[in-house]
Protein backbone atom coordinates (compact mmCIF):
# COMPACT_ATOMS: atom_id res chain seq x y z
CA UNK A 1 0.00 0.00 0.00
CA UNK A 2 1.68 3.34 -1.26
CA UNK A 3 2.26 5.97 1.86
CA UNK A 4 -0.85 8.00 2.50
CA UNK A 5 0.56 11.46 2.83
CA UNK A 6 -2.72 13.84 2.89
CA UNK A 7 -5.05 13.00 5.62
CA UNK A 8 -7.23 15.75 5.09
CA UNK A 9 -10.14 13.48 3.81
CA UNK A 10 -9.50 11.70 7.11
CA UNK A 11 -9.76 14.33 9.38
CA UNK A 12 -12.61 15.51 7.26
CA UNK A 13 -14.94 12.58 7.80
CA UNK A 14 -14.14 12.36 11.35
CA UNK A 15 -15.21 15.69 11.84
CA UNK A 16 -18.69 15.36 9.78
CA UNK A 17 -19.46 11.99 12.46
CA UNK A 18 -17.38 12.61 15.75
CA UNK A 19 -19.28 10.13 17.59
CA UNK A 20 -18.12 7.06 15.41
CA UNK A 21 -14.59 7.34 16.10
CA UNK A 22 -12.13 6.49 18.93
CA UNK A 23 -9.34 9.10 19.56
CA UNK A 24 -6.41 9.10 17.06
CA UNK A 25 -8.33 6.96 14.74
CA UNK A 26 -6.78 6.47 11.23
CA UNK A 27 -8.25 5.10 8.13
CA UNK A 28 -5.71 2.32 6.82
CA UNK A 29 -6.67 2.72 3.15
CA UNK A 30 -5.82 5.37 0.36
CA UNK A 31 -7.85 8.28 -0.18
CA UNK A 32 -9.70 7.09 -3.05
CA UNK A 33 -11.79 5.24 -0.89
CA UNK A 34 -12.74 8.96 0.36
CA UNK A 35 -16.30 9.63 -0.94
CA UNK A 36 -17.21 5.66 -0.52
CA UNK A 37 -16.20 5.87 3.66
CA UNK A 38 -17.97 9.23 3.69
CA UNK A 39 -20.77 7.27 2.41
CA UNK A 40 -20.76 4.28 4.50
CA UNK A 41 -20.93 6.58 7.67
CA UNK A 42 -23.54 8.72 6.63
CA UNK A 43 -25.68 5.79 6.27
CA UNK A 44 -24.53 4.33 9.62
CA UNK A 45 -25.96 7.75 10.95
CA UNK A 46 -28.82 6.98 9.38
CA UNK A 47 -29.42 4.03 10.25
CA UNK A 48 -28.59 3.93 13.85
CA UNK A 49 -31.31 5.03 16.92
CA UNK A 50 -30.09 7.98 18.59
CA UNK A 51 -29.41 6.23 21.82
CA UNK A 52 -27.23 3.48 19.56
CA UNK A 53 -25.33 6.65 18.37
CA UNK A 54 -23.91 6.96 22.36
CA UNK A 55 -21.88 3.85 21.37
CA UNK A 56 -21.30 3.39 18.29
CA UNK A 57 -17.27 3.26 17.30
CA UNK A 58 -15.48 1.88 14.38
CA UNK A 59 -12.30 -0.04 15.93
CA UNK A 60 -10.68 -0.41 12.40
CA UNK A 61 -11.07 0.20 8.93
CA UNK A 62 -8.77 -0.73 6.35
CA UNK A 63 -7.88 -2.07 2.87
CA UNK A 64 -7.44 -6.47 3.12
CA UNK A 65 -6.65 -8.27 0.26
CA UNK A 66 -7.62 -5.41 -2.09
CA UNK A 67 -10.87 -4.46 -0.33
CA UNK A 68 -12.48 -2.65 2.59
CA UNK A 69 -13.19 -4.43 6.13
CA UNK A 70 -14.90 -1.89 8.27
CA UNK A 71 -14.87 -3.44 12.18
CA UNK A 72 -17.20 -1.95 14.55
CA UNK A 73 -19.48 -2.95 17.83
CA UNK A 74 -22.76 -2.00 16.36
CA UNK A 75 -26.16 -3.47 16.36
CA UNK A 76 -26.99 -5.75 13.32
CA UNK A 77 -28.63 -2.92 10.97
CA UNK A 78 -24.92 -1.57 10.67
CA UNK A 79 -24.09 -4.53 8.86
CA UNK A 80 -26.02 -3.99 5.63
CA UNK A 81 -24.07 -0.70 5.40
CA UNK A 82 -21.00 -2.56 5.63
CA UNK A 83 -21.99 -5.01 3.01
CA UNK A 84 -22.48 -2.66 0.65
CA UNK A 85 -19.48 -0.69 1.65
CA UNK A 86 -17.20 -3.62 1.31
CA UNK A 87 -19.07 -4.70 -1.97
CA UNK A 88 -18.03 -0.96 -3.72
CA UNK A 89 -14.58 -0.77 -2.53
CA UNK A 90 -14.33 -3.98 -5.34
CA UNK A 91 -15.59 -1.53 -7.89
CA UNK A 92 -13.61 1.76 -6.60
CA UNK A 93 -9.97 2.25 -7.61
CA UNK A 94 -8.72 2.65 -3.81
CA UNK A 95 -5.98 5.64 -5.13
CA UNK A 96 -7.99 7.96 -7.18
CA UNK A 97 -11.58 6.73 -6.62
CA UNK A 98 -12.47 5.97 -10.40
CA UNK A 99 -13.93 2.92 -11.68
CA UNK A 100 -11.92 0.21 -10.74
CA UNK A 101 -11.22 -3.90 -10.55
CA UNK A 102 -9.88 -6.38 -8.08
CA UNK A 103 -6.52 -6.83 -9.51
CA UNK A 104 -4.57 -10.27 -8.24
CA UNK A 105 -1.49 -10.41 -9.70
CA UNK A 106 1.31 -10.16 -7.28
CA UNK A 107 -0.83 -8.46 -4.72
CA UNK A 108 -4.67 -8.11 -4.01
CA UNK A 109 -5.88 -4.52 -5.05
CA UNK A 110 -8.60 -2.55 -6.74
CA UNK A 111 -7.41 -0.16 -9.57
CA UNK A 112 -8.54 1.76 -12.19
CA UNK A 113 -7.23 1.31 -16.07
CA UNK A 114 -4.82 4.58 -14.84
CA UNK A 115 -2.86 2.62 -12.05
CA UNK A 116 -3.21 -1.17 -12.85
CA UNK A 117 0.59 -0.95 -11.99
CA UNK A 118 0.67 1.43 -9.00
ZN1 LIG B 1 -7.09 5.06 -10.16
Amino acid sequence: MPVEMDLAWQEEIKRDYPYQFPPHFTFECCSGWAALLREMCRRVDLALEPEDREHFKWSQIKEKFGTLRAYNNGPDVVEDVIDWAEAASEKTCELCGRAGRLKRKGWHAVRCEEHRDS
